[in-house]
This record gives structure tokens, sequence and C-alpha cells, in this order.
């Protein structure tokens, strides 16, 4: 998938809701990716956190919602969207930035508790907290660091109202990383 149709896809389909949170698909993705510019992140990450979500984008038919009892494995969807696009890097945010959450419940004990109910209603569709092994092979893949920050930045994207830059502000950032 090119820029240019990512930015089509967020322009035309970012309206819908994040889950049942109460911010858009388009808000959440320019909320994430402020608070990564916002820590200094690199670029990579920061176009990670801005398009970890866009397997929700893609799923034909109705949006994840909370109500749902199968995982539609948007992180995977989003990374194969990706993949000819983006740098390994930034695919990897996408691809594991719901495994971060799972290996977040696995090693800090207060993370569960401030995960919103949403969050921790698609967690047991998504598999639960790791346990202690599998939190171990999941860190030790590249890029898994990345994507556990990018994973607090997600989990505290969801403001309603919040300012953020617009979506413009991200296009010569994603320009810049595109392979093409
Ligand atoms: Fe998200």
């Amino acid at each position: 998938m090119d820029i240019d149709s990512i930015i089509v896809l967020y322009r035309t389909r970012g309206g819908i809701a994040y889950g049942g949170e109460s911010v858009s698909q388009l808000d959440h993705a320019l909320q994430c990716a402020l608070l990564a510019r916002l820590a200094g992140e690199p670029d990579e990450v920061i176009a990670g956190a801005l398009l970890h979500d866009l397997g929700h984008l893609l799923e034909s038919g109705t949006d994840s919602l909370p109500t749902d009892r199968v995982d539609h494995r948007h992180q995977i969807i989003g990374e194969q969207a990706l993949a000819r696009t983006m740098s390994s890097r930034v695919a990897a945010c996408v691809r594991l930035h719901v495994d971060a959450k799972r290996y977040l419940c696995a090693t800090e004990p207060d993370y569960l508790s401030g995960l919103s109910p949403v969050s921790v209603k698609s967690l047991g569709l998504q598999g639960g907290p790791f346990d202690r092994d599998q939190a171990n092979r999941f860190i030790d893949q590249p890029f898994a660091d990345d994507a556990v920050r990018v994973r607090r930045y997600d989990d505290q994207a969801k403001i309603p109202g919040q300012v953020t830059p617009l979506l413009d502000e991200f296009v010569p950032l994603l320009r810049r990383l595109s392979a093409w």
C-alpha cells in the first residue's frame, strides 16, 4: 500500500470510532503520533505510532467493536499493508503493538489496572497476558522495545477533544520513510 493510499484511507475512514473508545481512529492515531514526537522518538517510531491501527481502517465490513467475539488481528493486517512501503522497524511497531500489551501485563504489575475497559476486553480475545517464557521471547525480537513504547502512547491516546497536529503535518515524515 503506497503512502498516498494510506493518507486517503485516514482521510476517508479516519472518522470511524476507535473501538468502544470516545475518540475516532484518526484522533487516536494523531494523539499517539504526537505522544511519540513529544517523547523525542525517531521518525520510524513516530510513523509506527501513527499507523499502528492501520489494520482497523482496512478491516472490511463492520469495524472492531468491544462486543466482538473474535480477534480480527488488525496488527497483522496493518503490518502486511505496510510491508513493502515502510521499513521493518515501522512494520514491527505495528505488528507487535498488541503483543506489547500482553508483554506489559506480564512484566508490570500495575499496567493492567491502567488499561481502559475496552482494552482489557480485547486483551482476552488477544490471548491474555504472556507467561514468563512468552514475555522473554517477545522482548528478544527486533524492535520489540520500540513496540512497547508505542503501546504506552497507544494506551494514552484516547482523550476526547485532545488538540493534535493535523494529519498533513505527518505526511512529509511518511513520505521520507517510504521506500517509494
Ligand atoms: Fe491503538
